[in-house]
């Protein structure tokens, strides 16, 4: 079989980067590889791989999984979060301009290709010099989703702005609308961004005195949901088991004021008061130990989820019974302390699914759905793309 690719380097950042006297205006074609099989052989533009710099497929799957949700796609071609640039986050707004960068590349690009992504690599490397993050460019494995969360927070950072919050007046009318509103306020008008209602989320936690019956609510906002794969366990189940009660001994109830000797217990009840547009849910696949735990999640093949059991009875959004479907996947295959990463995106341009691993992409007929699948980014909206159950072997 006959093999054929182009390699493209992305843009690079800053004209000193450019050693190379070939830089065209968007990216510069460098040689031609010998790695992509002939039955892919589609063109087709974005449809664009990542090489590996030397353990960095995390990185890459990463990268692929963000730049094909279509809200992030909306706001970058709009310029939406440039627009907003903090100039008191310089380093921030740096990896937000290198991935911007790398996307125009990557979306530039058409099949059969890859982008070397040099610039971005380069910018990561200044920023998280001396860092506690400085093991991103170390070139050993990583943990995907702690970058995701990473670079999330730096393109977040970077976007920040002060907005003045209403409240509109119908939240007076519930004390406990209003109470959530507020802490929402108070989380966000200092420092919003376009990305805070795409990727934020909400949870009311209540702690239920079993002594005097009252009820202490507080909130926590959450920017990923990480769940337990449970053995033949659906995604549903996953969730519902993170969610359940907890019983917490000797709870320091505000009411009863009881001697620490003789505290009640509580029980703790976590649900959700809003969900963000994009959810990322990443299922804990290694024990405290750094044993796999292979359990395979059973996915709707219909692609469609809804979250209403999960929400809190008060919220105004639980009555909205919102669906969900999966728009990308990252995939570990191996042991926690390496293993190879890749990701499964759905693209919004062709309506299809592809498989992306590192330089390579492989078109799907439907994404495979196994003990490999290690994070998914779940978009708000109706379906357009299926799941299948069938599974890949997990080595
Ligand atoms: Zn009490």
């Amino acid at each position: 079989m006959e093999y054929s690719q182009k390699v493209v380097v992305e843009k690079l950042p800053s004209s000193q980067d450019s050693d190379d006297s070939e830089n065209s205006s968007n990216f510069r074609r460098v040689r031609f590889r010998n790695t992509f099989p002939e039955s892919e052989k589609e063109v087709k533009r974005g449809v664009v791989g990542l090489s590996n710099l030397g353990n960095t497929c995390y990185m890459n799957s990463v990268l692929q999984a963000i730049r094909h949700i279509p809200e992030w796609i909306q706001l970058n071609t709009r310029g939406t979060l440039k627009e907003h640039e903090n100039k008191e986050k310089p380093e921030c707004v740096e990896v937000l301009d290198a991935f911007a960068d790398l996307q125009k590349s990557l979306w530039a690009g058409s099949s059969p290709s890859y982008v070397y992504p040099k610039g971005f690599y380069k910018t990561l490397e200044t920023v998280v010099r001396g860092t506690m993050y400085e093991q991103f460019v170390q070139r050993t494995p990583q943990d995907a989703h702690e970058f995701l969360v990473w670079l999330l927070d730096q393109c977040y950072m970077a976007s920040q702005y002060t907005v003045d919050f209403s409240i509109f007046p119908v939240a007076e009318k519930y004390p406990i609308v209003r109470e959530a509103v507020e802490f929402w306020k108070h989380s966000f008008e200092k420092q919003y961004s376009p990305l805070t209602d795409l990727f934020f989320g909400l949870y009311r936690i209540r702690m239920e005195c079993q002594r005097c019956h009252t009820s202490f609510t507080r909130w926590e906002t959450f920017n990923s949901m990480k769940v337990t794969p449970l053995p033949s366990g659906t995604l549903y189940e996953a969730i519902q088991s993170e969610l359940k009660d907890e019983v917490i001994e000797s709870y320091a109830c505000e009411h009863c004021k009881a001697e620490p000797t003789n505290r009640p217990n509580a029980v703790k009840k976590i649900r959700i008061w809003k969900l963000p547009k994009v959810l990322i849910l990443t299922l804990k696949r290694f024990d405290y130990m750094g044993n796999r735990l292979n359990h395979v999640v059973g996915l709707e093949n219909s692609n469609t989820y809804h979250f209403t059991n999960y929400f809190d009875d008060e919220s105004h959004e639980k009555s909205k019974e919102m669906s969900y479907h999966i728009t990308s996947t990252i995939d570990h295959y191996g042991h926690s302390m390496g293993g190879h990463y890749s990701a499964q995106c759905f693209s919004p341009i062709y309506k299809q699914w592809y498989k992306y691993d590192d330089e390579t992409v492989y078109k799907l007929d439907l994404p495979y759905v196994g003990p490999q699948n290690y994070l998914f980014v779940l978009r708000q909206g109706t379906y357009e793309s299926q799941i299948s159950a069938k599974n890949e072997k997990s080595d």
